[in-house]
């Protein structure tokens, strides 16, 4: 049984991506809150007071992956990013999801960036 969880584990997983050996533990980063599917760290270069990335747990390239396969681990996503929001922020947020690289995706594991803490403008 041991075996199994290990080798689903790995399936879930893509070689070489940041954010799954940032969830692994195997990277460091600076988290801010969990659930059982998703982890939430700060942004290394933050665009706000607070900016702060909410991943799934699972390897997926981007949100229209993550949408396709598990809805239900998209919207543990948005939960999370709105808990975050409140509890470092007034609850009041930008997310936004990158797509493909003409959106600007760098990290091509799916996340929401959370967005909080000024008053924001533009796009
Ligand atoms: P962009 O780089 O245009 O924001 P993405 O939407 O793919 O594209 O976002 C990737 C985000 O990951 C960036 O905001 C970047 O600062 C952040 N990032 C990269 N490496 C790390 C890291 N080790 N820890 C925390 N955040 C990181």
């Amino acid at each position: 049984r041991t075996t199994e969880t290990s080798t689903e584990k790995a399936a879930e997983r893509s070689a070489d991506c940041l954010f799954c050996k940032i969830v692994a533990g195997e990277i460091s980063a600076d988290m801010v809150a969990e659930s059982e599917s998703a982890v939430a760290f700060k942004d290394i270069n933050p665009k706000a007071p607070v900016h702060v990335l909410v991943v799934p747990r699972k390897h997926h390239a981007d949100v229209s992956a993550l949408a396709g396969a598990s809805p239900e681990a998209l919207a543990d996503v948005v939960a999370l990013a709105d808990q975050v929001a409140s509890d470092l922020a007034d609850g009041q947020y930008r997310l936004i999801c990158n797509v493909g690289p003409k959106a600007g995706q760098t990290v091509f594991h799916a996340h929401a960036h959370v967005l909080a803490g000024t008053q924001l403008t533009g796009f």
